[in-house]
């Protein structure tokens, strides 16, 4: 378990606040991920602080460069960064461990946490509240030109998520999901009741032809 920088109190999972002695832990990079500064104050706006984010290159290959805020410790991707990150920081993950998703999605949900829109660190315009996978409990808020917006502890809480398997989950139900917009159920049922009533075409090559039609019918 991680432990206060301060005080060395324990810290509940991926929390940055320390309730002994109320100062904020860099949980996400410290002891986990080596980077080095690359601009001590970008341009880029941290939405909490209103200060100055610093631009990090994360030290893996191909490197990566984030925007990080000193003092809440969030951090600023752009977009596809946090995917390649996961995709890099976690070997290959073949099952999925249902259990551990569920403590995970049940230590992220915070219900009594206000709703609070930011503003994008580039554009500043509100950013989207989007949850980043499913059964993950990360809500990232979202600039679709610039980039997604992480809180302290969120990274972390994503790598372990996708350690769980949580990524396959994700991806096995937008594949169902993909499948069924394509063939709408209704569609099908259509396509039966209209075979029906067509009767029996008399060789197998009419029957591929009329099938082929009636699904060319129905999706007109
Ligand atoms: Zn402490
Ligand atoms: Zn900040
Ligand atoms: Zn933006």
């Amino acid at each position: 378990m991680a432990s206060c920088n301060s005080c060395s109190a324990p810290l509940a999972p991926n929390t940055q606040y320390c309730h002994y002695c109320g100062v904020r832990n860099d949980v996400d990079l410290r002891g986990k991920h080596d980077y080095r500064v690359v601009t001590r104050e970008s341009t880029r706006i941290c939405p909490e602080c209103n200060v100055n984010l610093q631009t990090i290159a994360l030290d893996m290959q191909p490197p990566l460069q984030i925007e990080r805020c000193v003092s809440c410790f969030g951090l600023f991707f752009d977009p596809g960064e946090v995917e390649t990150l996961l995709e890099t920081a976690v070997s290959p993950v073949f099952s999925i461990n249902q259990e551990l998703l569920g403590n995970i999605n049940k230590d992220r949900y915070q219900k009594d946490k206000p709703v609070k829109y930011l503003e994008c660190p580039e554009c500043l315009n509100m950013m989207n509240r989007v949850v980043f996978g499913h059964r993950s409990g990360v809500v990232i808020d979202q600039c679709r030109a610039h980039g997604v917006w992480l809180d302290g502890g969120e990274i972390s809480h994503l790598l372990e998520w996708k350690r769980a398997g949580g990524q396959i989950l994700d991806q096995k139900n937008k594949a169902e999901l993909q499948q069924k917009k394509r063939r709408p159920s209704e569609s099908r049922a259509e396509i039966d009741m209209l075979m029906q009533n067509y009767g029996k075409p008399s060789a197998e090559s009419d029957l591929l032809e009329t099938v082929a039609s009636l699904i060319f019918k129905v999706f007109e």
